[in-house]
């Protein structure tokens, strides 16, 4: 098959995963660390274990900076073998406004920064459209370094890396999260559901409130898909004002 073809192919079926999620695709079984227990009225509820585990030296940290030199040599997943810069995240560390993507793309890894090459520059000009600065907010993604060929993560990969992001959004304590794209929303929410049924809704990450808007890298593939972001931005830039005023 002529490579033109096969990548258009690959953007379409990356254009509809992005809509429908894994409902079209495959069954993601998410582990986790703590066990499921039911309890008297026979619910599901998650029991810490035993043993309280001890908390490594990255879990400590109270800045940033700290974090970053922590983590920044990582190994824990198979996504280090073929990294050149760990893309740890960048913005204002006392931001109000978190914004989370999927993961570092070949520009990115080049740079050591998120969101700097084709997409960073329309998610530049989305932020725009609601009144911020990219330096007023932070950017991050859910794992911090290249998938190889740009592939979406893989959910052990997510597993392994989302306690940085956790870590990050502890430190900086943003009042909101705008996550970008499925596979964000998934990674931080641990959701199942398709983009369009949770775009326009709130969620809560710990705490945080968190809305869901599409990808700048699917806004390049799909313009039609622009006027519906923009309409989400503005239930974004709303949430925001209810809870910076
Ligand atoms: N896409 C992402 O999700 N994150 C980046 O940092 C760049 C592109």
């Amino acid at each position: 098959m002529k490579a033109s073809i096969k990548n258009q192919i690959i953007e379409a079926l990356m254009d509809q995963k992005e809509i429908f999620g894994d409902e079209l695709f495959e069954n993601i079984e998410v582990k986790r660390k703590t066990a499921v227990v039911t309890d008297k009225k026979n619910t599901l509820t998650e029991e810490p274990g035993l043993f309280p585990e001890e908390k490594e030296e990255w879990e400590k940290a109270n800045t940033l900076e700290q974090l970053e030199g922590l983590i920044n040599q990582c190994t824990a997943c198979k996504l280090h073998q073929g990294r050149n810069k760990f893309v740890f995240g960048s913005g204002n560390p006392n931001a109000d406004v978190m914004v989370v993507g999927e993961g570092p793309g070949a520009e990115e890894d080049k740079q050591g920064l998120p969101f700097v090459g084709r997409a960073g520059k329309l998610l530049t000009d989305i932020l725009k459209a609601i009144n911020f600065e990219r330096d007023d907010v932070y950017i991050g993604n859910i794992v911090k370094c290249r998938p190889p060929d740009n592939r979406t993560p893989l959910p052990d990969e997510m597993e392994t890396c989302l306690p940085y992001l956790k870590k990050q959004i502890e430190i900086i304590k943003p009042k909101v999260i705008l996550c970008l794209g499925l596979t964000a929303a998934k990674g931080l929410l641990n959701k199942r559901d398709s983009l369009t049924s949770m775009r326009g809704k709130v969620f809560e990450f710990e705490d945080t409130k968190v809305m869901v808007t599409y990808h700048p890298a699917a806004l390049l593939r799909n313009p039609n898909w622009k006027r519906p972001c923009w309409e989400d931005l503005q239930k974004f830039k709303k949430l925001y004002n209810e809870l910076t005023d």
